[in-house]
């Protein structure tokens, strides 16, 4: 039988490029000949996006809708997208079409030559502000050093996957979702390919700086205990200094008879630095906390609202 390609495309606030979208998917899909559906999860839009999407549902029968019962996240919706998909291969594409549906034939022949995983890095950013180039650029860097997974740089939620891949990220229900570190986690033969990321077609990013956060701490906390280990490491420094600063006392008084009494700005400066250290460790306590707190409470991923052109 003729293997089904799904396409997985979170929708948030779209209304501006949900169309375009659709026809470059479609002539593109048309091109390679494959069967395909096209899945489209409205995240809770608050725009036309949704009945936009709907009519695209009634006009082609390749297009598939899951519609949520409000905003509950990028990450939630490619989760619900991998739930749905059919397809033998699944690809993950933005809707603003800054990552080009052209590429999607490139990484079908790469799947066929046996990769299960292909993924999409970025050689180029356009059309994205200094300040999103540096401070993804730092978090990749980060990333690397605190996680034991190999998580490639530069490289999105654009890719393609395999059947086999998609099956066990789906048994993978943990509640702050970081996909593309999930991808590297579960193996197989992953491959990159290269493609320059162009400009948003129109919109803004639905993105602000603290959904931003939020998904860089996801990042590193869903892979990484070493935010964890770094209290003690400080605790042993900071026990080591003042073991230290004992001995110079005890030899100033002893020795040299002077008054170590002297000097509140030091103990001022040690108790401040000190209740900083404290309580920066307590947050990154609290942070892991709450996370388990989310999993304990095991609530769904999403809530659906309405699903369209599902059998
Ligand atoms: N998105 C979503 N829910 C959200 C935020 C974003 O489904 O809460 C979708 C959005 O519609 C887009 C994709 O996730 O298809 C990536 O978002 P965006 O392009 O705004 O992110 P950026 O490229 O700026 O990082
Ligand atoms: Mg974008």
């Amino acid at each position: 039988m003729e293997p089904l390609i799904s396409i997985v495309v979170p929708l948030f606030n779209e209304e501006l490029v949900i169309e375009q979208m659709y026809r470059r998917v479609t002539a593109v899909m048309a091109a390679i000949g494959l069967d395909y559906e096209l899945i489209l999860i409205n995240d809770g839009s608050r725009d036309k996006t949704l009945p936009i999407a709907r009519q695209l549902c009634t006009q082609d029968p390749h297009v598939k809708l899951i519609g949520f019962s409000r905003n509950f996240g990028h990450q939630a919706a490619l989760t619900a997208g991998l739930d749905k998909a059919r397809g033998d291969a699944v690809v993950i594409i933005d809707a603003d079409l800054q990552d080009p549906p052209e590429i999607i034939p490139q990484m079908v022949e790469k799947w066929k030559d046996g990769f299960d995983v292909v993924y999409g890095t970025r050689v180029k950013r356009e059309g994205e502000t200094r300040v999103k180039k540096w401070t993804a650029a730092g978090f990749y860097w980060l990333l690397r050093k605190l996680t034991a997974v190999d998580i490639p740089q530069d490289t999105g939620d654009f890719r393609l996957l395999d059947r086999r891949v998609v099956n066990a990220l789906n048994r993978m229900r943990e509640k702050n979702r970081f996909l593309r570190g999930m991808v590297s986690w579960v193996g197989f033969r992953q491959c990159r390919l290269e493609y320059v990321r162009h400009e948003r077609f129109a919109g803004e990013t639905k993105y602000p700086f603290k959904k931003m956060v939020k998904f860089a701490l996801d990042g590193i906390l869903s892979f990484s205990q070493i935010p964890l280990k770094v209290s003690s490491v400080f605790g042993f420094l900071c026990s080591l200094l003042s073991f230290c600063l004992i001995i110079y006392g005890l030899v100033e008084k002893f020795f040299y008879s002077q008054s170590v009494i002297r000097g509140w700005l030091s103990t001022f400066v040690a108790i401040l630095f000190l209740g900083g250290v404290q309580l920066i460790c307590i947050g990154i306590l609290g942070e892991y906390l709450g996370r388990i707190y989310d999993e304990i409470k095991n609530r769904p991923l999403y809530v659906c609202d309405e699903l369209i052109n599902f059998d």
